[in-house]
């Protein structure tokens, strides 16, 4: 069980940073509210993740850090429909493989929770001890790779894993604006996210939408955002009809949608430096080249320099394959062309009535 262990953890556990997101991950699929994270020595000494999320049942803490092990998916039909962000069972397991992980969580208000500790080879059933903890989670991870020396040689400087730590906890803020996210590196506040969102006033239109507030893309980001932002929103419900008879279309959600912001940079203007290039899907960032070509071509259609965008797509389930690749960031979307269409529609007709 060791060597498939560790070879399955380099799949999943290839740098500090992809142990964050994972855990980052598992504390937004259990409902937290709020999440912070620890880091010391960019990851390479200490990670601990704390969340407020719905935490794990005495009974499944030793499942939890099973491989194979998740409470996601019921059966592997369901792999299609998945709206969770984990649903692998794999990166718990695989990080514990690899170090010495904690793992404490609280089910309910007691203010008791359950402690496990696993340090590469599971031998033995871990055993649970009771100690103070509110509902929630919390998993902290010891030294990684203390026993993959050839893997802790392949890390780089504290800075740049540390880098790599906090572009992850960016990309969970751009995802999650009701997720109020901290993050520390060596006892210094690095990134404070609240969800207080009502700043300056420019954000009244948030309830309406599933998309980011600006103010969040903004600290998130660290780029101003609110001048030239164009705000897309477009209705999908159309396109779920042809679906009506097709297989299982049980809690096909009716509200498919695409919400968001472009930012155009039009002939003459002062480039940007960087610009936000963002596609998330229910929540999870992902690279979809698709996408992404036809944001460029439209691009140069509209005789623009160049265009940012966060923009927020909403699917029923049934349309998204995620099992395409283990990090989970490539994803097939069945009738992307017909969804590419009404975005590409709607960006067009905003640039023009806003052209000066
Ligand atoms: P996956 O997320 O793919 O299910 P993981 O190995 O990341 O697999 O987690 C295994 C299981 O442990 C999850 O399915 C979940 O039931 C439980 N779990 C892990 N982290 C948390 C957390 N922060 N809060 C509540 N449950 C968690
Ligand atoms: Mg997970």
């Amino acid at each position: 069980p060791l060597l498939i262990n560790q070879l399955a953890a380099g799949e999943v556990v290839t740098r500090p940073a992809a142990v964050v997101k994972e855990l980052l991950e598992n504390a937004i699929d259990a409902g937290a509210t709020s999440i912070e994270v620890y880091i010391t020595q960019g990851g390479m000494a200490m990670i601990e993740v704390i969340d407020n999320g719905a935490g794990i049942h005495p009974d499944d803490m030793v499942m939890a850090i099973t491989r194979h092990a998740t409470s996601k998916v019921a059966d592997v039909a369901n792999l299609q429909g998945i709206r969770t962000l984990g649903f692998r069972g794999e990166a718990l397991a695989a990080t514990a493989a690899v170090s010495r992980l904690t793992l404490i969580s609280s089910h309910n208000d007691s203010g008791v929770g359950r402690q496990l500790q696993v340090a590469g080879v599971l031998d033995d059933v871990p055993k649970l001890t009771p100690v103070v903890h509110h509902r929630g989670t919390t998993v902290t991870v010891k030294d990684l790779y203390f026993n993959v020396p050839a893997r802790r040689g392949n890390l780089k400087s504290i800075a740049t894993e540390f880098s790599h730590i906090e572009t992850v906890a960016r990309e969970v803020a751009l995802a999650r604006a009701d997720v109020a996210i901290t993050l520390f590196h060596d006892n210094k506040k690095r990134l404070s996210l609240s969800t207080n969102i009502a700043e300056g006033g420019y954000d009244s239109s948030y309830n309406h939408m599933n998309c980011l507030p600006l103010s969040r893309l903004e600290q998130a980001t660290g780029l101003l955002l609110r001048d030239n932002a164009l705000q897309i929103t477009v209705d999908l419900s159309s396109l779920t009809q042809p679906l009506t008879g097709d297989i299982d279309h049980k809690g096909i959600s009716k509200q498919a949608g695409v919400d968001g912001w472009v930012w155009p940079i039009r002939r003459g203007e002062s480039p940007q430096e960087v610009l936000p290039k963002l596609l998330y899907v229910n929540g999870r960032l992902v690279k979809e080249p698709i996408i992404s070509n036809q944001l460029r071509q439209l691009t140069q259609s509209a005789d623009l320099m160049n265009m940012g965008y966060a923009l927020y797509f909403d699917l029923p389930a049934q349309w998204l394959n995620l099992n395409v690749h283990p990090s989970k960031q490539r994803i097939k979307i069945s009738s992307l062309n017909n969804i590419m269409a009404h975005l590409s529609h709607a960006i067009q007709t905003k640039l023009k009535t806003t052209e000066t």
